[in-house]
């Protein structure tokens, strides 16, 4: 949300009063305020839809929404590839690209992030055989801090191609992405409840034999939620009511319900969890994938999500579930447990091997750093690395060590932006990096 100077991100835990906020319609109009914030000693954040729950957008500086650089530049359908601008939301892209009969491979649970929010904190979906959205990017334009525009891919400026991809906006303003599509296609969405130990048992064969598999574990429950995606050329089966019942009442408006209670009644949180497991009923959906990947999400959370080498994640989660059992830990929120293969991006989580995520998430309002800390110090002895859009607490001196890259990425940092235009005090903590004396 961005009106009159005052800026919160999605989960209203990051809040605030830029100096300027602009809204271009150019990549000129951008290059002058480069020049102007510059001159003025300015330092510049450009955002995307703010549903980062980290304070990647935090500034009393200048502050940058692209959403007049969006929509399709050019679709090249022989290479099924399309350039789009860098402020284009994901479900405004699959709108976009269903006329030529192209699709994103993969896409995460929700689809209001720009392209270029989304790519740069690493966001990701789920199935073994696809990386993070970032990996769907063949080139993009970089606008840095000296007014050059730059044109990234695996030719030209390969470095910055290698590290630009999930660069948390420190490298410069990305104003245009070319992605890597696929043929349009449906998926069947098949969701069901099952037992957690049957589920790590058969958890090879669901990864393999799934196109997109992930499941929610109800903690203090052996309750999970099992969903899978596979293309089908079936006809469309997607019944607008009981979308609106399952997506809308079930999993938004009762579940708020369920959770206010759990945070009114503190003690309730076992009974809570095992009523949300309780109203998880079978589902089945047909539709285009950009329809079925994405869901509305009002309820409001803090969210914590890690991803570690796939090989560790049963031990990880059966050293979760324990540890939330014997602390008796008050915690009702599902567990999101999700898959995706090994990429070359040098500040990617996944960056070198396939891996697994667990998000952890806690309601609006209750108090999320017992849980959270409880969870990284689990996840950080098994190398855990955290989705740089959700809450940690990592920092330069660990972060160094998780990435083989990271002095890589810091000297093209360093390269791009010699005074830290594009850094906030957050991003000097994650980056390790001290900016000139700038406002
Ligand atoms: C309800 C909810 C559901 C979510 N589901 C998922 C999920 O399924 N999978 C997943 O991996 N993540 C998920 N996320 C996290 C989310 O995808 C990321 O935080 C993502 O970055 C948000 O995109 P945004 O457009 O809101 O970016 P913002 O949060 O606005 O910005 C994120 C970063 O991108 C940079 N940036 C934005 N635009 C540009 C640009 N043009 N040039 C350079 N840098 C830029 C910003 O500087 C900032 O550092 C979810 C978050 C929420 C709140």
């Amino acid at each position: 949300m961005a009106n009159a100077n005052h800026w919160k991100n999605w989960a209203e835990n990051v809040e605030s009063r830029p100096k300027n906020i602009f809204f271009p319609s150019s990549e000129s109009e951008l290059q002058q305020i480069i020049h102007q914030a510059t001159q003025q000693q300015q330092k510049i954040r450009v955002m995307g839809s703010g549903h980062s729950f980290t304070a990647l957008g935090e500034t009393d500086s200048v502050m940058i929404f692209l959403n007049n650089l969006a929509g399709l530049v050019n679709v090249d359908k022989s290479k099924k590839q399309a350039t789009v601008w860098a402020g284009t939301t994901i479900n405004a892209l699959g709108k976009l690209l269903a006329p030529h009969q192209l699709a994103m491979a993969n896409m995460g649970d929700i689809d209001v992030q720009s392209i270029a929010g989304a790519t740069s904190t690493g966001t990701h979906g789920t199935g073994i055989n696809f990386g993070g959205i970032s990996t769907q990017i063949v080139s993009f334009r970089l606008l840095t801090a000296n007014g050059e525009i730059l044109t990234c891919n695996a030719e030209e400026n390969a470095h910055i191609f290698a590290g630009g991809r999930v660069s948390l906006g420190c490298l410069g303003i990305i104003t245009q992405i070319t992605l890597q599509l696929v043929d349009a296609f449906k998926l069947k969405y098949v969701a069901e409840k099952a037992d957690f130990e049957t589920t790590l048992a058969n958890l090879e064969t669901y990864k393999q034999n799934n196109r997109n598999f992930e499941f929610y574990w109800f903690p203090h429950t052996d309750t999970v939620q099992l969903k899978f995606n596979n293309e089908t050329s079936e006809p469309i089966k997607d019944n607008a009511v009981s979308r609106y019942i399952n997506q809308n009442i079930m999993e938004n408006t009762v579940f708020s319900l369920i959770c206010g209670a759990g945070k009114m009644f503190k003690n309730s949180y076992k009974r809570i969890s095992k009523i949300i497991a309780w109203g998880v009923s079978k589902e089945e959906r047909i539709n285009q994938s950009w329809a079925i990947f994405a869901s509305p999400r009002k309820v409001k959370f803090r969210e914590m999500e890690y991803n570690i080498p796939a090989e560790h994640f049963p031990a990880v989660i059966r050293e979760v579930k324990a540890y939330l059992e014997k602390e008796n830990m008050p915690i009702f929120f599902p567990l999101e447990c999700r898959w995706v293969q090994a990429d070359d991006i040098w500040l990617s989580p996944a960056f070198g091997r396939d891996s697994a995520y667990i998000a952890f998430h806690v309601y609006k309002g209750i108090d999320c750093e017992p849980y959270f800390k409880a969870m990284e110090a689990i996840c950080n002895r098994y190398e855990g690395r955290p989705h740089w859009g959700k809450m940690h607490t990592r920092r330069a001196a660990d972060l160094e060590k998780l990435y083989p890259k990271w002095a890589d990425f810091q000297q093209l940092r360093q390269e791009l932006d010699p005074q830290g235009l594009f850094l906030n005090p957050y991003l000097e903590n994650i980056m390790g990096a001290k900016s000139a004396a700038l406002v």
